[in-house]
């Protein structure tokens, strides 16, 4: 049996009163793209801010690549991982795409892309940018390198955002919601470079209300209910099963 690149177990989150995930687990495996559904508010984001450990699990298990992140509590009980040395890899090996973009808007794009291959991988900044400039030729914005956020379309700056994430060359990509920010006419060329990232075997785990997108694109699927899985599997788009993910779908299309 292959080792999942990422495996999260019963893994719940509070936010002090609230409990916002009870016991998700998630399983991908190298190349594969999962993608999450729900409603706003399930806790997609909390989710796969879980998986980067952005947010840290009050309980529950991350393992990537077969290796357990140890997670314990500080001495005011808030979840901490144990050991910073995991953390610092587990993020040089996952990176995510933002809804609101997330860009740096003092730094120009060329400054955005190498900024975590410099700081996090210690690269120098001529190979950074070399392979940075690669990167923008990908995804057609290497005519802008040195423009600032401010000067771009939304389509523009989520261009930058998925260069930047590609440019540390992760393992597993997050997008949260990737399209949601963009004007309708933007929505198809982000879609399209998604699925040519998918292409190249990249792990991919992602948030988006683009159903027929989702069903191209999915290698199994996750419905998110009130912090709970109500419905997973790989066929669960064409072949919903419960009444509350129809109904979901239905309110969609
Ligand atoms: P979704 O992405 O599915 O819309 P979220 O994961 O963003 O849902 O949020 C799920 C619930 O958790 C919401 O009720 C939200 O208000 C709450 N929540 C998310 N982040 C925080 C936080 N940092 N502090 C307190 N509550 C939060
Ligand atoms: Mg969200």
């Amino acid at each position: 049996m292959k080792t999942p690149i990422i495996q999260a177990t019963n893994i719940e989150k509070n936010f002090g009163q609230d409990a916002v995930l009870k016991g998700v687990s998630l399983t991908a495996y190298e190349g594969q793209v999962v993608t999450i559904l729900g409603s706003s508010g399930s806790g997609k984001s909390t989710l796969l801010r879980c998986l980067n450990l952005l947010e840290i699990p009050s309980a529950g298990k991350i393992e990537f690549a077969g290796k357990n992140i140890a997670l314990s509590k500080d001495k005011k009980g808030n979840a901490m991982v144990s050991n910073q040395q995991e953390l610092i890899a587990l993020r040089k090996n996952i990176s995510m795409v933002f809804q609101q973009f997330n860009l740096w808007s003092h730094k120009t794009i060329m400054e955005n892309v190498i900024e975590a291959p410099t700081i996090v991988l210690k690269k120098s900044r001529a190979e950074a940018s070399d392979e940075a400039y690669e990167i923008l030729k990908k995804v057609d914005m290497h005519q802008h390198i040195k423009k600032y956020p401010s000067q771009l379309s939304g389509g523009q700056k989520q261009r930058i955002g998925i260069a930047r994430a590609l440019a540390m060359n992760p393992k597993v990509l997050l997008f949260d919601e990737p399209t949601s920010a963009l004007d309708p006419e933007m929505v198809y060329g982000i879609l399209q470079l998604m699925g040519d990232i998918a292409k190249e075997n990249r792990t991919m785990i992602l948030v988006t209300h683009e159903i027929e997108f989702a069903k191209k694109i999915s290698d199994y699927v996750l419905f998110l209910k009130d912090g709970k899985i109500a419905e997973e599997g790989e066929n669960i788009l064409t072949q919903p099963q419960s009444k509350e993910f129809q109904h979901f779908l239905s309110h969609l299309i």
